[in-house]
């Protein structure tokens, strides 16, 4: 399987949706938080093509590539920093590194937060995105779907009605 960042985004947000997206059931078109993240895209970086260039490598597919200074720019609309973010971006990093590409590091980006926050790749993120791709692939093969995690992110997922749709 070829990975993408949605599926290492997924993987540290909940293991049922990386199961679900990665098994076709795909409910992000439907969810408003999706289109106010492309809105921030495109307001944030209006003059993308004069600065930055959009990437594809394999499975992953980056925005805004600063050639020149070899920087991955990754905008988020969350107004926190999360674990997803950054391992999303460092696994950018290393499918780039993978390519040929290296010296490169990264960028988060939080318009709401008004912040960044520099992302580097060291060598014990390299072994551990190993272990995290194993992983990927054994929750994604299981024939069964993980169970709902009953958490307060929940509410903020695109697959919540899929998932409580038996609740009250
Ligand atoms: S609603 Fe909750 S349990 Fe269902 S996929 Fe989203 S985060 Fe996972």
């Amino acid at each position: 399987m070829q990975l993408t960042g949605t599926h290492i985004n997924y993987y540290f947000i909940c293991s049922r949706k990386l199961w679900l997206f990665t098994n076709g059931i795909h409910m992000e078109h439907t969810s408003d938080l999706v289109s106010e993240g492309k809105l921030i895209h495109e307001t944030t970086y209006p003059q993308r093509s004069e600065k930055y260039e959009e990437v594809q490598i394999g499975g992953i597919k980056v925005d805004f590539y600063d050639t020149r200074n070899k920087v991955i720019h990754e905008i988020k609309k969350s107004d926190k920093i999360e674990a997803a973010h950054e391992w999303q971006l460092k696994y950018y990093i290393y499918v780039f590194e993978k390519a040929g590409i290296k010296g490169v590091s990264g960028i988060l980006e939080y318009p709401k937060l008004r912040k960044k926050e520099e992302i580097l790749l060291s060598d014990i993120d390299r072994e551990q995105i190993l272990e995290i791709e194993k992983e990927i692939e054994e929750i994604t093969g299981s024939e069964t779907c993980p169970d709902v995690i009953n958490s307060k992110i929940c509410k903020r997922c695109s697959y919540y009605d899929f998932c409580y749709a038996d609740e009250d």
